[in-house]
């Protein structure tokens, strides 16, 4: 009898998950051998590729270490800096470097990587819910990014847009997905959207499977249908793609699906009329098994509303990936999404984990210093503990953090299983950009400029994301005084409004390309009364802190701090328009 290629990959999860250790070793030693003399390496292990003289000489590093190897690539200096297989490009990752996005060097292999990577994180899923190759389309919605040509000619690329221009992607796109490949590429986000929605309602019987990479792409689509349902409908019953559409690629794809369906167009506009949503996306594609998406860090914040919407179908997190490295897979799609565990994938990159002193073990030993010990590997890290993940690739990253925080919750065979907790140094997040205290530090020291010459001072901020509604959008608690006097004026608007413009025009690179591109919506300022965060401070007190280490938090998570402030705003601010 013929096997499913799921099973294959299940059993290939199976030997991974039982031989890690000498999966593990069996890559460095490979990695080591094959890079030894590069540049980088050769400093540190002086040609040689033992796995000892690795873990003592070579640093542990994060992305700004090794900038400056990078910039000598991406400016088309000799290779063999990193890594001695030729560097073909660069990931353009959602975190940022002095305002621009990371840049990870990429080899050949990368794509072989995520087919193998592929095949194992959506096996467990097709174990489940049956191979949906053959039962239907995905909806998945998906936006390529414009690719960076750097001085070199190397293009940097995000991952996710790599793998859309794959030639075996483009290839099985019509079989087995509802979004045409022009749709993907359509360079206006808001046309994309429409289309791949539009078309995924054409082939409503089709559709096994609706997701995106992530949650917060999923409900922007919803959030998107509510708006524009009855201007689809009105195309599906024609046959004709609206005049919003002027993309040529998007409606050239149009011109081969859509003719006139009254019928269909008038049992969608039934559905999309209640006033309720609750539901929709079972009620519009009843044929859907599941909602593919991921759901757990800074997504988690997602899933009430997205639970709401899907009426009861499971939301899947298939995969932890990222641009340093593919990670790892969920062996148990079906779980809770607040209770996924990623078991990691020994084949993938050589994983070490730096203990983290973290709520979840208060016990890890520290060194005399109170810092963190020496990393350990993959098969030694221990239950209920938590680790920073660092990783080294055959594509020259040697000993990088990822800035990730993970806790060990279980083992499959001799592989450890963690849960994603936290991103380290990230304090705002409403899709995938990634804002730290220091990037808002920097806005908000811009945009406070222009208090100056209308008389008032900055005295206190913090910050919130507010996902409440889609997109999300930064939030910015402002105590002002005036610099003369004590009259409690308010700061006139037009100078408000422009502060708020000139902390977007500071923010990092990825968020001003996601607010331009509508994924994140208009920051804003609340202005609160003086005194506003001494009650703040007293709430913080009252439930712990010490009054004499009292630090204001620079983003606020507590619903009641939340309350405090909220309930003293006398103004609200918002930019006016997109940073250029
Ligand atoms: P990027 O390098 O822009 O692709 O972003 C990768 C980062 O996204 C990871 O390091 C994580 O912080 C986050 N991420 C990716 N997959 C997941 C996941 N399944 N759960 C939580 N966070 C994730």
């Amino acid at each position: 009898m013929e096997t499913k290629w799921y099973e294959d990959g299940l059993r290939m999860i199976e030997e991974l998950t039982t031989n890690a250790e000498q999966i593990q070793d069996e890559l460095l030693r490979g990695i080591l051998s094959r890079n030894a003399g590069t540049e980088y390496l050769r400093q540190f292990l002086h040609g040689q590729a033992d796995k000892q003289l690795f873990k003592k000489n070579v640093p542990i590093v994060s992305y700004e270490d090794l900038k400056p190897y990078i910039d000598r690539i991406t400016n088309g200096e000799t290779p063999d800096i990193l890594s001695a297989e030729p560097i073909t490009g660069f990931f353009m990752s959602s975190g940022t470097s002095g305002g621009q996005p990371k840049l990870m060097p990429i080899t050949a292999d990368v794509t072989k990587m995520w087919a193998i990577f592929r095949t194992l994180y959506e096996s467990p899923v097709m174990k489940h819910f049956g191979d949906i190759n053959q039962s239907g389309k995905r909806m998945e919605f998906m936006f390529a990014k414009p690719e960076i040509e750097t001085p070199s000619g190397l293009k940097a690329t995000a991952v996710t847009t790599s793998i859309f221009k794959e030639s075996g992607f483009i290839a099985m796109l019509p079989k087995l997905y509802t979004s045409p490949v022009e749709t993907i590429f359509c360079p206006d986000a808001e046309q994309s959207s429409y289309c791949q929605l539009l078309f995924g309602l054409i082939q409503r019987d089709e559709v096994v499977m609706i997701g995106s990479f992530f949650a917060s792409t999923v409900l922007r689509a919803i959030k998107f249908l509510e708006n524009h349902w009855q201007e689809m409908c009105s195309d599906i019953k024609t046959g004709r793609l609206s005049h919003r559409i002027t993309d040529s690629g998007c409606r050239n794809a149009a011109s081969s699906i859509m003719k006139p369906n009254p019928v269909l167009a008038e049992l969608i506009e039934d559905i999309c009329k209640c006033k309720s949503w609750e539901g929709i996306l079972r009620k519009v594609w009843p044929k859907a098994r599941y909602v593919g998406c991921i759901c757990t860090g800074v997504m988690g914040q997602y899933i009430t509303e997205l639970e709401f919407y899907s009426g009861g179908l499971p939301l899947v997190s298939a995969l932890y990936a990222s641009s340093e490295a593919y990670f790892g897979i969920n062996l148990e799609p079906l779980c809770k999404p607040s209770d996924v565990s990623y078991t990691i994938l020994p084949n993938m990159a050589y994983f070490e984990f730096l203990p983290v002193k973290n709520e979840c073990n208060e016990s890890t030993e520290t060194n005399s210093n109170n810092e963190a010990t020496e990393p350990v590997d993959l098969v030694n890290v221990k239950l209920g503990h938590c680790y920073g993940l660092l990783v080294t690739t055959s594509t020259g990253l040697y000993r990088c953090k990822v800035g990730d925080v993970l806790m060990v919750t279980g083992f499959h065979n001799n592989t450890p299983q963690f849960q994603f907790m936290e991103r380290e140094n990230v304090i705002l997040s409403v899709d995938q950009e990634k804002t730290s205290e220091a990037d808002l530090f920097k806005a908000v020291t811009e945009a406070k400029a222009l208090l100056d010459p209308i008389g008032f001072i900055l005295t206190e901020y913090t910050s919130y994301a507010d996902t409440s509604s889609a997109p999300g959008h930064y939030v910015l608690f402002w105590e002002l005084k005036e610099k003369e006097g004590n009259h409690c004026k308010e700061p006139d608007t037009k100078t408000m409004v422009e502060c708020c413009f000139r902390m977007e025009e500071s923010l990092h690179y990825t968020y001003k390309i996601y607010r331009k591109n509508n994924i994140i919506a208009p920051l804003e300022i609340r202005v609160v009364k003086q005194g506003s965060f001494e009650v703040l401070m007293d709430y913080y007190v009252s439930k712990g802190a010490s009054f004499s280490q009292y630090k204001r938090p620079s983003c606020i998570k507590s619903k009641e701090a939340l309350k405090i402030l909220d309930s003293r705003v006398t103004g609200k601010f918002f930019s006016p328009k997109p940073p250029l």
